[in-house]
């Protein structure tokens, strides 16, 4: 049988290899500390867990649901925006459920790419961004998150041509891997450039509440006029521990927000209301669990920066996300680094190599990983010798 050109030209699965390598030491018994995972290791807290077992007890959840999701929950959705950001939503027109947020950044291409067309995609960056344009025949113009531009990309230095021929334009704040934060002349700036050279915003917010600092990350959608060309993608996964429960929402402009709904009717069947019952718990009642999440996080990324700054290494404490974003040295590769730590101390950072060619020279530590583990792999590394710098 032979695969479609479309699934043959996906991109190799960069993380094949470090899962076999991770797999192999592992059944070898050796004892692996990963601080790969972007998966948050805490439970999904109990009154959302109380709700979802109240829900699945009335029959009434157990029907195929709406594509477009609840309007319950579409209006949780749009309280949560005007309580957080101070944004108007209209449940009915600017917000659809989707079935976990990289669904809906999956299929939203399939609206508007056709064969050829072009898409601006951040790098490094979630890969889904890049294979989604693959996935709908479209084209991909690749714009570099550097250092020296706080990983924003500098709008700048896009090309005339290229901005011409764009028809969507991903952006990722609070940002993963580099852990980046856009402020709100940021925000403004990209809906100057959209309107300008007509492009649709496609903005994750999958982090905005994870931050650790006392500034609290903006909504693309505070900025005036950002809804005639924007939309969010946010999600339920990241801030309440529901990875697996595959609930988020696109919310904004009303034509994509039609578009991206039209298409799902026609591929799925929406969210399990029950799960929706849920969500609607998580974004009403759970302001306290989010304040726990964060001084979780800040406990930790306090834990690693503190321990490996003291064995030398440059490391910057991340001000959102959950997320350290490491520079290394430029005579290892970050594959070659990530490698040699590993079979020297069972630690494992990821390789920023596996986010995009900018991603090379750094690493990603995931603080999915609990205090007594981050110490026990301080100590390692430190009784190792292993040495950052060469
Ligand atoms: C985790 C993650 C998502 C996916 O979230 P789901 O809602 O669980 O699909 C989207 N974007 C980024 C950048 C992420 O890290």
């Amino acid at each position: 049988m032979e695969n479609s050109n479309r699934i043959k030209n996906l991109p190799p699965y960069l993380f094949a290899e470090i899962d076999k390598m991770i797999n192999k030491a592992k059944s070898e018994g050796m004892d692996v500390i990963n601080f790969g995972i972007g998966d948050p290791d805490q439970p999904t807290p109990q009154n959302i867990v109380n709700k979802m077992r109240e829900a699945v007890q009335d029959p009434t959840t157990h029907s195929y649901p709406s594509y477009e999701g609840l309007v319950e929950y579409r209006k949780a959705v749009s309280n949560y925006y005007k309580d957080r950001f101070d944004v108007d939503l209209e449940p009915n027109t600017e917000v659809v459920s989707l079935i976990g947020s990289k669904e809906g950044i999956a299929h939203l291409p399939l609206c508007y790419i056709n064969p050829g067309d072009c898409a601006l995609i951040p790098d490094p960056g979630y890969p889904v961004y890049k294979t989604s344009i693959l996935l709908a025949d479209g084209n991909t113009i690749m714009i570099p998150l550097k250092k020296e531009n706080e990983f924003l990309p500098d709008l700048a230095k896009i090309e005339v041509e290229s901005a011409e021929k764009a028809k969507i334009f991903f952006l990722n704040y609070p940002n993963n891997p580099t852990s980046a934060v856009a402020n709100l002349d940021f925000f403004k700036e990209v809906i100057a450039f959209a309107k300008k050279y007509n492009i649709i915003i496609a903005h994750d917010a999958a982090y905005t509440d994870i931050y650790l600092d006392k500034n609290a990350p903006h909504s693309i959608l505070e900025v005036e006029g950002a809804k005639d060309v924007a939309v969010e993608f946010n999600s339920l996964s990241k801030p309440f521990n529901m990875t697996g429960w595959r609930i988020g929402w696109a919310c904004g402009n009303k034509d994509v927000i039609e578009s991206l709904g039209r298409l799902k009717t026609n591929i799925d069947s929406g969210i399990f209301e029950a799960i929706q019952y849920a969500g609607i718990e998580a974004l009403s009642n759970s302001k306290k669990s989010i304040i726990e999440m964060r001084k979780l996080y800040k406990k930790r990324r306090d834990l690693i920066v503190d321990g490996l700054t003291k064995l030398g290494w440059n490391i910057k404490a991340n001000k959102a996300t959950f997320y350290l974003w490491v520079e290394v040295l430029e005579d290892l590769t970050s594959s070659e680094f990530s490698k040699k730590l590993f079979k020297k101390t069972g630690v494992f950072f990821t390789p920023g190599i596996g986010w995009g060619d900018y991603g090379e020279n750094y690493l990603r530590i995931a603080l999915t990983v609990n205090s007594d583990r981050i110490k026990e792999a301080i100590k390692r590394i430190e009784e190792s010798n292993f040495i950052y710098n060469n």
